[in-house]
Parts: structure tokens; C-alpha cells; sequence
């Protein structure tokens, strides 16, 4: 039973036989404003290579009407399994098929929401990986690609977007009817259709004879907060950069952005009609992290409409080229633009992606970058950090190795090769050696079929004068985790090391040199005879992926000077270094503490400050000694409440201290100061406690007991928004009572009633790392239930609960125990094992950690 699957042998057999040319899909959303199902008719024409040979199309759907092929009425039972059998195909082929097909709440599909402030009705579709066959029938795999042309019925009054520009509705009465122009040769899964009372706001891109036009859109209720010339400002710099890079004209003929509600990802490179969630539509005051993050995001899908839309993988195993290409092009177009905002994207990438890619790639669920993708369930768990983050990373060290100017006409060659058509990795690599003249087997080979990290250190010694008498660079093959895939090996990485010197109380780059490091062992000797610096960095400008090691007389002035560097990214290194040796029990939790304490007080880069916050309220909560864990988190809530009340009235810091105090307050002064804040009694100055402030403030006082739902209720009385019921719900599934606890427990597990976004809301609020005990219980439920929950949930819903939910506040060898005979029982297919796996290794870590920070704790102690 294919249950919702699909095999790549099955997508493989397919593509030989078919070759679809076009598909005309009707929808009928005219009831959408009550919801359940929707009449879909889809007409496909496509042809065989081989007449009289069977194949199927896709559809998820409560029922079938009509299976029509070739003329012929077929019998619905043909309708099975989430497939429809085709039997007897002839040479050129028309099949018809009516459904009923169902409108969705988990952002899957053909998503509905209701906005509580006007209630009304959205839909959005989102079909990545496998969900166009939820809103019509298809053949769903990225290579059958074809013409689509959407006709569709709807409300009066509404908005209707999709792929093609959108045309005027035909009609009268209470419905009116959109009818697209056929699209180019695309990919089902980026197909699209936006519908609802949604407003928009126009611009167009616009070049020589070039004229595009631009739309961004939301909800009327978020209308009064869309800075829609942002994202035009941003949109543009992107047109700009990536048409002259490429050298290939943006491919479609509009380019629509749409912030809609309850997203599961960032956004969705629909072609020519992106989605993106509507959190990037910022009701409160948000840092410039914030808004960077939503640039990027801009940058990610727009890239995504030459690779990925215009040319696109032939199957799931080069998810990861598509997706590491286009957070690669985020960063470069955001580093490079004229006008850019944001020319300091490559702190961001060192200190976000590069973390990102380094934890996942330590997991025991490690892969190479080029995965075994055998079916849809392996692709579905794979958005992970080697697919966007490492392999994001590599391409910056393939940039770096053959040179930027060859590496993008290397990428023009590619894009006019194959235009409108499927590749493989092969096609780019063949494209990029053709450009560069660099035979890029043996590269490929040790970094994309390998997996693991590397680890760099340099070894110096010093002769009587302190001048440098040997420099090595040593590097250590990946520490892969147990049961990981693949073989640790020594990599090629083309590399600089920066030297700098302090002077006047700053960390000064006083020289660059960048070299190709390979093997072992690697000697420097353009440093011999040198005088020895006060730092030196390797892997300076995060040019390759490797876990970096400081010298022990670097570490030791850059523990008193990390925020003295003068340039932000060798103090993301510096911390993302720091991080990864406490992650790894190297620096105790307590030390890690002590070096934020100390660091942050001078960290400029708003994006690196509330990293790091996060990080070290991780090492509290999960690496600290427990018997010294409470006196971590006093200095840490101490910290925050000081640095808030010295932060710049109404910068971004002072922002990012509040929120961390009210992540971590815990004394009575502590609470009452968020108490004031919430109930104007304290003002800080500059400090807006303004809508989404607000919540954090009272989630934080719930959790700790000091609100009750009254408080809750008056509070969603000021914000009856979609947003503040999900605050609502995390607010009350915080609240430190067993029955608080049973209850959120219920309407996650016992209940599908919740949409993706309030059970994710729920489950925010029901993990507090400060309730242990009352969660403890829940263990033992997680294990009973986790099993049903991946066979009857959908693959959002689901991932939410299995990795949300797991017990991974009790680091405990029981807690491994338990998953282990879980694991032994269960027999749980791939992906759901691959989940539990992950989540298991972060408290195996957790016990590691904890082990390295009472050990130091006994050390100070003179033990
Ligand atoms: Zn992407």
C-alpha cells in the first residue's frame, strides 16, 4: 500500500513512459465560506511511449466523480489509495477527472482560515513537497512538468492570484470566474492559487524595455502594518543583482508576493506568486534582525525563480542544490547589492546557517549532502540544516575555490543549457568545471558524498624571541555520531587565516593570507619568522565549513576581548567557536554564561546578540550542572535586567534584553518588573511594551503563576487577532497546574481539532523548562502515542507533535532508556525513527554537557 507515498523508482518508471503537455484545472470555491469540500475538474493531456501500457495519476481527495480517459468513463474503484489507476493508455492521451476535494487546516493544500478580526475566509495553497494532488489530479513529481491553466469560481469581491497574471472575473450574482492564462512548462509543486478578500499594493520592476509587474498582498486586519516599500526596495535590488548575475531575464510574466496566515516555512517559491508567512508582517516593534531575516527570505524565493522554477531538479535527491543555491544567493545578492541594507550578511550566514548546518550535521541522522532520497517520506524530513545550511555553506567554499567570476558564468552557461527543463547535479558541475577549468570530481566527492565536519587547529610554536617557528594547520576527520551514514574523511578547503593585534583596546586584522589546506597536517610557512599575533583565526571570513579551533593563547585574549574585535564576522566566529566547544562539553556551561556575560555588553550585531541569548539559555536549561543550574539562571536573569536597563532607550538591544528577561525572570523583583511593564506601572524609557511584547511579558508571568486565565482572556479581549489566540493558547498551556497541562496535552494528542498554528502555540507553552516535574509524567504518554500520531496526522501536524512534544527537558538516562525500548518495540518507519533519533541526541548531549560543567563547577571548587 503506497498510502501517500510515491517511490522514485515509481517516479522514475513514469517519466520514462509519459510526457504531460497540459493540464486545465477548474475549481469551484464558491462555498469556501463554509468550508469542507470543493468540486475540482481537471483535464489533462499528455502522451505515451509506450501504447497500451498502465500508469497512475495522483489525488488526495475525499471522493471521485468522474474518471474520464480518452472518452471511455472509467469505474471511481479506479480511485484508490490516494491514486487513480490508467489502464490501456493510447499514444496521445486525455483524461478528465471530477473530485471533491477538501480544503485544509494544517497548511497543506488548500489551506482556509478565518480571520477572528473580520471573519472572513483565506486560502492559500501550498503544494511542496507532494499537495497539488490535494487541490487537483496530477502527476506529482518535479520532472513531469507542463502548461498549467487555472480556471476558478469564487466569491464576489474577492482576490484571486495565482501563477499567471491575474484577469478580470467574468460574471454576475453572489461568484465570479477567474480564468489564467495557461503558464509556462512548470513543475506541479509550484503551482499556486491565492484566494480571499486579500488587498494588495502594485509597483513594477522596471529595466530598459523590461517591465514587471509587482504585487505584494495581505489581510485587510494586517493592511495598517505592510511596509510594502520595503519589500518593493528589497524585491528590486534582488531583480537587479540576480538578472545581471545570471545573465537570463526574470522568466514569468508578474511577480506577486502574498503574506499569508498560519505558513508552515519562511515562504514558498510558487513561480511567480510567492507566499510568504504573515509574521514577516510585523505588528510590534521587531529588531533589525527581523527585518534582515524577511530581506533574505525575499532574496531565497526570488533566486528560486531561476533555480528551482525555470530550472528545476529532476527528483528529491537535489532538493538539497535547489535549496543551498538559493540561501547561498540571499546572502551574496544581500553582501553585493547596490544599496543594500544589509552588506553584513555574512556575519548572519556564519552566525545562523553555519550553526544551523554544524548541530544537524552532528546528529546521528547525518547524511551527505547528496541524499538518498528513495521516496517522498525521506524527502520530507530532509528540509533540514545539511540541506539549506551546509549546503549553502559548500557552495560559499566551491566560490571560493574556483572564483566568484567563474562560479557565476559557470551558473549563466546553466540556466540558458537548460531552460524551462529538469537537471541533476551533474548539469551544474559539468557547467561549473566548463567555466572554471577545474575538475571538480574529487571535490564532489569528499564534500557532497561525504558526511560530518571537519575540524581545524592550528599548532604553533615559537622560538626564543616569541617569533613564530612553525605554523600547521592540523585537521581532524568528522566525529560521526553512531549509526551516521557514510565515511569520515579529510576534506580540501581552500581557507584564510586572519592575524590580529590589539591597539588601543581593539582587535585589529593586521594580515590575510589564504591558502588551500588539505590532509592532516598542512604547514604555513609564509608565517614562519613572524612576530606571534595576539589572534589568529582560522578560517577567517568563514570562507570553508569546519568546526575551528583557537590556539590556547588566542582563546585566552579572546575570552576577555570577543566583543573588541573591530569587524562583526570574526566575532561570529569567534562565538559560533565558543558555542560549538559547549555544545561539545569543552567549555562548561558555566563558562560559556561567563563569556556572553562579559561579550555581549560590546556585541553591535543585533542578530549575534540574540543568537548567542538563545544559546546560553540552551546551555542553562540543558548543559548547566543541575545542582548549579539555578545560580546560572539568577546571573543570566540579572544580566538581562541590567544590560536592559542600561541599553539605548528604544534600540534594538533594549528590545532584545526585555524579551530575555521576560524569558528567564525569576525572582519576586524580576516578575513584578514584568508585571509593571504589562500594567504601565514601570515605564522604561524608549522601551514600547506594545502588542507582541505584551504577550511575552504574560506568558512568562503565567508560567511562573503570577497571571491566571483571567488575565489571559482580558488579554486576547485587546488582541482578538489570529495571533493573539495562538498567544492565548500558549499562555494557558504554560500555566503551572497539572489540569493546564492535562488539557494542552489533550488538544494536541487526543484531539486533530487544532489548526498547525495553535497547536504549535500549544506546544510552545506546555514545554517550560522551568516545570521538570509537572512534565515528567508526559514521558511516558509521548511514547504510548507517538506512533498513532505519525500514522493519522498529517506530515506538518505530525512533525510538530513528535519533535515538540518529546521529553526533552527530563536529560536523564532515563529518558534514553525509555526512547531506546521505544525504538526496540515501536519498529517505527524511517523518518519517524529519523525524528525521535534527533530528538534523543540532544539529550544524550545534554548528559555529556552537563557531566563537562559539574566537573568544571569541581574544579573551581578546588575538588
Ligand atoms: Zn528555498
Amino acid at each position: 500500500m503506497p498510502g501517500t507515498n510515491l517511490t522514485r523508482e515509481e517516479a522514475r518508471t513514469r517519466a520514462d513512459l509519459l510526457h504531460v503537455d497540459a493540464y486545465d484545472i477548474e475549481l469551484d470555491l464558491s462555498s469556501a465560506r463554509e468550508g469542507g469540500t470543493f468540486r475540482s475538474t481537471t483535464v489533462v493531456r499528455f502522451t505515451a511511449t509506450t501504447p497500451g501500457a498502465a500508469t497512475f495519476i495522483d489525488l488526495v481527495a475525499p471522493s471521485v466523480e468522474e474518471i474520464t480517459l480518452n472518452g471511455e468513463r472509467l469505474d471511481e474503484a479506479n480511485f484508490a489509495d490516494s491514486r487513480i489507476a490508467l489502464p490501456n493508455l493510447a499514444a496521445e492521451n486525455e483524461l478528465k477527472v471530477v473530485a471533491n476535494c477538501a480544503y485544509t487546516n494544517t497548511g497543506e493544500g488548500l489551506h482556509r482560515f478565518v480571520d477572528p478580526v473580520d471573519g472572513e475566509t483565506y486560502l492559500y495553497t501550498q503544494f511542496e513537497v507532494p499537495d497539488a494532488r490535494r487541490v487537483f489530479a496530477s502527476f506529482e513529481q518535479p520532472d513531469l512538468k507542463a502548461s498549467f491553466a487555472f480556471t476558478v469560481t469564487a466569491p464576489e469581491g474577492w482576490v484571486v492570484v495565482s501563477n499567471s497574471p491575474t484577469p478580470t472575473p467574468a460574471g454576475d450574482g453572489p461568484t465570479r470566474t477567474w480564468t489564467f492564462e495557461p503558464t509556462g512548462r512548470i513543475s506541479t509543486y509550484i503551482t499556486a492559487l491565492i484566494a480571499g478578500p486579500y488587498v494588495g499594493v502594485f509597483d513594477a520592476y522596471e529595466n530598459g524595455d523590461q517591465k514587471v509587474p509587482l504585487g505584494v498582498y495581505c489581510r485587510p486586519s494586517l493592511r495598517e502594518f505592510l511596509d510594502a516599500d520595503a519589500v518593493f526596495e528589497v524585491t528590486k535590488q534582488g531583480f537587479d543583482y540576480f538578472q545581471e548575475k545570471f545573465d537570463y531575464r526574470y522568466p514569468f510574466a508578474k511577480y506577486d508576493q502574498l503574506f499569508v496566515p498560519e505558513f508552515n516555512a519562511g515562504a514558498m517559491e510558487n513561480a511567480g506568486a510567492v507566499t510568504l508567512r504573515d509574521q514577516y508582517v510585523f505588528r510590534s516593534k521587531v529588531t533589525d534582525a527581523a527585518y534582515e531575516a524577511r530581506a533574505a527570505t525575499i532574496l531565497h524565493e526570488l533566486a528560486h525563480m531561476w533555480f528551482g522554477d525555470l530550472v528545476t531538479m529532476e527528483w528529491w535527491n537535489d532538493l538539497w542544490l535547489n535549496e543551498s543555491f538559493a540561501t547561498y544567493a540571499e546572502a551574496v545578492c544581500q553582501a553585493e547589492a547596490p544599496g543594500s541594507r544589509w552588506p553584513h550578511s555574512w556575519t548572519t550566514f556564519a552566525n545562523q546557517m553555519k550553526t544551523w548546518a554544524y548541530r544537524q550535521d552532528q546528529l546521528p541522522s547525518t547524511h551527505p549532502i547528496m541524499a538518498d532520497i528513495n521516496d517522498l517520506e525521506d524527502v520530507q524530513v530532509n528540509f533540514d540544516g545539511i540541506t539549506y545550511a551546509k549546503g549553502a555553506s559548500v557552495l560559499k567554499q566551491l566560490v571560493a575555490y574556483v572564483g566568484q567570476d567563474a562560479f557565476f558564468e559557470g551558473v549563466r552557461a546553466y540556466f540558458k543549457r537548460h531552460a524551462w527543463g529538469n537537471t541533476r547535479l551533474s548539469d551544474l558541475l559539468g557547467a561549473l568545471e566548463e567555466a572554471s577549468g577545474r575538475d571538480l570530481k574529487a571535490w564532489s566527492k569528499a564534500w557532497l558524498e561525504t558526511a560530518g565536519i571537519n575540524v581545524l587547529r592550528p599548532a604553533i610554536t615559537l622560538n626564543t624571541d616569541g617569533e613564530i617557528e612553525s605554523f600547521t594547520v592540523l585537521q581532524e576527520a568528522p566525529a560521526l555520531p553512531a549509526g551516521a551514514k557514510g565515511e569520515a574523511v579529510l576534506r580540501p578547503h581552500r581557507i584564510a587565516i586572519g592575524l590580529y593585534e590589539l591597539a588601543d583596546g581593539a582587535l585589529v586584522r593586521t594580515d590575510r593570507i589564504e591558502l588551500d589546506v588539505d590532509g592532516p597536517r598542512t604547514e604555513v610557512p609564509q608565517l614562519v619568522g613572524r612576530h606571534r599575533p595576539a589572534v589568529v583565526l582560522l578560517n577567517d571570513d568563514d570562507l570553508s565549513y569546519a568546526k575551528v579551533r583557537l590556539d590556547e593563547d588566542s582563546l585566552a585574549v579572546v575570552a576577555d576581548h570577543l566583543g573588541d574585535f573591530t569587524d562583526s564576522l570574526p566575532r561570529a566566529l569567534c562565538w559560533a567557536s565558543a558555542w560549538d566547544m559547549a555544545r561539545d562539553g569543552e567549555m562548561a556551561a558555566r563558562d560559556y554564561l561567563a563569556l556572553a556575560v562579559s561579550g555581549l555588553g560590546r556585541e553591535s550585531d543585533i542578530g549575534v546578540v540574540q543568537s548567542v541569548h538563545r544559546q546560553v539559555k540552551t546551555a542553562l536549561d540543558a548543559y548547566a550542572d543541575p545542582a548549579w543550574r539555578e545560580q546560572g539562571l539568577t546571573r543570566w536573569a540579572e544580566t538581562a535586567e541590567a544590560q536592559l536597563r542600561a541599553a539605548e532607550p528604544g534600540s534594538d538591544h533594549q528590545l532584545a534584553w526585555a524579551r530575555t528577561l521576560a524569558a528567564v525572570a525569576r525572582t519576586e523583583e524580576q516578575l513584578g518588573l514584568l508585571a509593571g511593564l504589562l500594567d504601565g506601572s514601570v515605564e522604561l524609557k524608549g522601551l514600547a511594551v506594545d502588542t507582541e511584547l505584551r504577550w511575552t511579558l504574560l506568558g512568562r508571568l503565567a508560567a511562573t503563576g503570577r497571571a491566571d486565565e483571567a488575565a489571559i482572556a482580558a488579554e486576547l479581549e485587546r488582541d482578538n487577532t489570529a495571533a493573539g489566540q495562538e498567544h492565548a493558547a500558549t499562555c494557558r498551556a504554560a500555566l503551572p497546574t497539572a489540569e493546564a497541562k492535562a488539557e494542552a496535552w489533550a488538544s494536541v494528542v487526543e484531539s486533530d481539532k487544532l489548526t498547525n498554528y495553535v497547536q504549535e502555540a500549544v506546544i510552545a507553552g506546555f514545554q517550560q523548562a522551568d516545570q521538570r516535574e509537572l512534565l515528567a509524567p508526559y514521558a511516558a504518554k509521548y511514547f504510548a502515542a507517538v506512533k498513532g500520531v505519525w500514522e493519522t496526522r498529517s506530515h506538518e501536524i505530525s512533525q510538530q507533535i513528535i519533535v515538540g512534544l518529546y521529553p526533552s527537558l527530563q536529560v536523564e538516562q532515563a529518558t534514553l532508556d525509555a526512547t531506546d525500548a521505544w525504538l526496540a518495540a515501536a519498529e517505527p518507519a524511517p523518518a519517524l525513527r529519523r525524528q525521535v533519533i534527533e530528538a534523543r541526541a540532544g539529550v544524550e548531549r545534554a548528559l555529556k554537557a552537563q557531566a563537562a560543567d559539574r566537573a568544571a563547577g569541581a574544579r573551581a571548587l578546588g575538588h
